[in-house]
């Protein structure tokens, strides 16, 4: 049996007063990749962000890799360095070379050797084709080198999930497919599991296992990749991809 590594049961989240997820169910199994849709303000960086411990949840169940997950900040300090996150915002520390942005989680939080650290850091820069920027400073690379960065930033802690909300959202066309790229080689090289937002249909449909689409905090669908982009079970998934062409 395939070894499952997160099941969300029966989610509801509230901010303030208002629901913004309704009974959430799916669950990911080992390498699979999931893609999150659905239209701007269905819920998918609140579910992305209530997985990652970001938020907290007023009912359901949340577990990853057989640990039941409670919304209490020390328990996340463990679990957090076992799940990747990559943000729209790369969110690297603008006083730290690229080098320092990446040992500083593995060396701080998980203890490990400065060296060894390094030494897989550079491994990863080569992995994204950034080898001549470890000295560099934020400032000095692109918006696509600095999400190529984010993603190795987040992989240096070995993480068994990795996150992705909207990583080529806010870079220039030309420097989407690099990152796309390195997204792609994670799951086909690496058998990451995955749950992805994304608003590049021709790459969720190449490269998602699954899809869960969203409307208004409800799960409208989860059904396999291949045939969602299709022909999707319902007219608003229908509607939606047509309006992404
Ligand atoms: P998506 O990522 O699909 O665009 P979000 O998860 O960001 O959707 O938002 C879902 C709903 O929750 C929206 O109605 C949004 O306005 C609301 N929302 C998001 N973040 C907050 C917040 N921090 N406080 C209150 N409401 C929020
Ligand atoms: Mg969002």
């Amino acid at each position: 049996m395939t070894e499952e590594i997160l099941k969300v049961a029966h989610l509801n989240k509230f901010y303030g007063k208002r629901q913004v997820l309704f009974d959430i169910n799916f669950d990911l199994k080992k390498g699979e990749v999931l893609a999150l849709l659905g239209p701007s303000g269905s819920g998918k960086s609140t579910t992305i962000r209530t997985l990652n411990g970001l938020e907290d949840f007023q009912s359901g169940q949340i577990t990853f890799e057989g640990q039941n997950v409670i919304p209490d900040e020390k328990h996340w300090q463990d679990l957090r360095q076992k799940i990747g996150m990559v943000f729209q915002s790369y969110d690297l520390f603008p006083n730290m070379t690229v080098l320092e942005n990446i040992v500083l989680a593995p060396t701080k939080v998980q203890h490990r050797e400065q060296k060894e650290a390094e030494a897989e850091a550079k491994k990863l820069l080569a992995m994204v084709g950034l080898s001549d920027y470890a000295q560099s400073y934020p400032r000095q690379l692109s918006g696509g080198q600095k999400q190529r960065i984010a993603i190795v930033r987040a992989l240096a802690m070995h993480p068994d999930l990795m996150l992705f909300d909207e990583v080529t959202a806010s870079l220039d066309p030309e420097m989407v497919r690099g990152v796309l790229e390195i997204i792609k080689k994670l799951s086909d090289e690496e058998d990451m599991t995955m749950l992805i937002v994304t608003h590049e249909m021709n790459f969720a449909a190449q490269i998602a296992d699954r899809v869960l689409f969203l409307e208004d905090g409800h799960i409208l669908e989860d059904t396999p990749g291949q045939q969602f982009f299709k022909q999707p079970q319902t007219e608003r998934a229908q509607k939606f991809l047509e309006s992404m062409d």
